[in-house]
């Protein structure tokens, strides 16, 4: 996806309808501005990918004496009607530019605060983390705060019954020539989909940790995981579930305070982000304490940074029956 067709994206009404009904994902960002209040009270903020400006007026409305609200599309013009209809436009300053292309005549002072939301589907595809991390690198001040601040993703193998189990029965039809199909498509690029905790076959693992106020572009050209997970059920090993967790700064001072998260992990309420499934091209049957091994990679793509590749390779393949369009080595993207 070029630059152009990326912003253009975002000049769908329905992206913004979307994001802006995700009640755990306001919920989250707004709880986490007002916890601190006493930080952002008389504060100058920069909101890196305003959209409609909501968390631009979340911290105006906790007290922000200056919002810079950085949108590169044209959904712009949208966010000034929304400041003017909330009464901010005192406070809230709408700058219709690529963050990249934001000059010191356009910002001309550094920000005690960068609110972003940023997170694309198993956290990094958009890769529009890198934009927050420039915003971060020329215009917070070193104390700054970012909301969010950490964000990790968590891995685990699992069932994946929308592909293997459903089509056995479909109102009394089988469907196996159709779920074939299915499967080819799927194990060919992951899926965004809920799926019921009960899918999960061991313990979530942390693919990656990232601290907002320290990672570099460097840092998340390739992450690379092996891992020898357990299953702690008997099941259909079928896929590897990816999601997400984002943490949000504790009021200064706090010492016993949980910081807000907002998680898409499956237990939690469903946001739009759903979780994100590496489906494989057979079903295996796990025991209990069944060993799960695998190399996941998470590539940027060489071709759009904004992109990554996933490659799934598993282990130990001798333990299972290959099916004809197994390689053992999956690229996916
Ligand atoms: N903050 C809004 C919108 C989040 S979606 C909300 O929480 O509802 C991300 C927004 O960032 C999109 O509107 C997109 O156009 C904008 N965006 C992405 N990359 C950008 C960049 N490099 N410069 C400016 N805006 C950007």
């Amino acid at each position: 996806m070029d630059v152009e067709d990326y912003f253009k994206s975002y000049e769908d009404l329905e992206v913004h309808k979307l994001m802006l009904t995700d009640g755990p994902r306001n919920a989250a960002y707004h709880e986490a501005i007002f916890n601190n209040k006493a930080d952002i009270e008389g504060k100058i903020v920069l909101d890196v990918g305003a959209g409609m400006g909501i968390l631009s007026i979340f911290c105006a409305q906790a007290g922000a004496k200056k919002v810079y609200a950085v949108e590169a599309s044209g959904t712009y013009r949208v966010a000034i009607d929304v400041v003017k209809e909330n009464q901010m436009e005192n406070v809230i300053q709408v700058v219709h530019k690529r963050m990249e292309d934001v000059t010191v005549e356009d910002i001309p002072e550094k920000v005690d605060v960068i609110v972003s939301e940023w997170m694309g589907f198993y956290l990094l595809h958009e890769g529009m983390l890198d934009t927050v991390i420039l915003a971060r690198d020329r215009f917070l001040k070193p104390q700054g705060l970012i909301f969010p601040e950490a964000a990790a993703i968590y891995v685990t193998p699992c069932s994946v019954p929308s592909v293997y189990q459903y089509w056995e029965n479909v109102q009394g039809v089988r469907m196996e020539s159709f779920s074939r199909l299915l499967r080819e498509q799927a194990y060919k690029k992951p899926i965004t989909e809920t799926i019921a905790a009960s899918c999960l076959l061991a313990e979530p693992e942390v693919l990656t940790w990232i601290d907002l106020r320290e990672v570099t572009h460097d840092n998340l050209d390739e992450i690379n995981f092996r891992h020898v997970a357990v299953s702690n059920k008997i099941g259909a090993y079928e896929g590897i579930c990816l999601w997400f967790t984002c943490t949000f700064p504790c009021p200064k001072g706090s010492n016993n305070f949980e910081p807000v998260t907002l998680s898409t992990e499956p237990d939690e309420p469903i946001t739009h982000w759903k979780q994100t499934l590496i489906v494989l091209p057979n079903s295996m049957k796990v025991e209990v304490g069944h060993p799960i091994c695998y190399d996941l990679v998470m590539k940027r793509s060489t071709e759009s940074s904004r992109r990554y590749a996933l490659e799934l390779t598993m282990l130990d393949p001798e333990e299972v029956e290959h099916p004809e369009f197994c390689s053992c080595f999956m690229t996916k993207c």
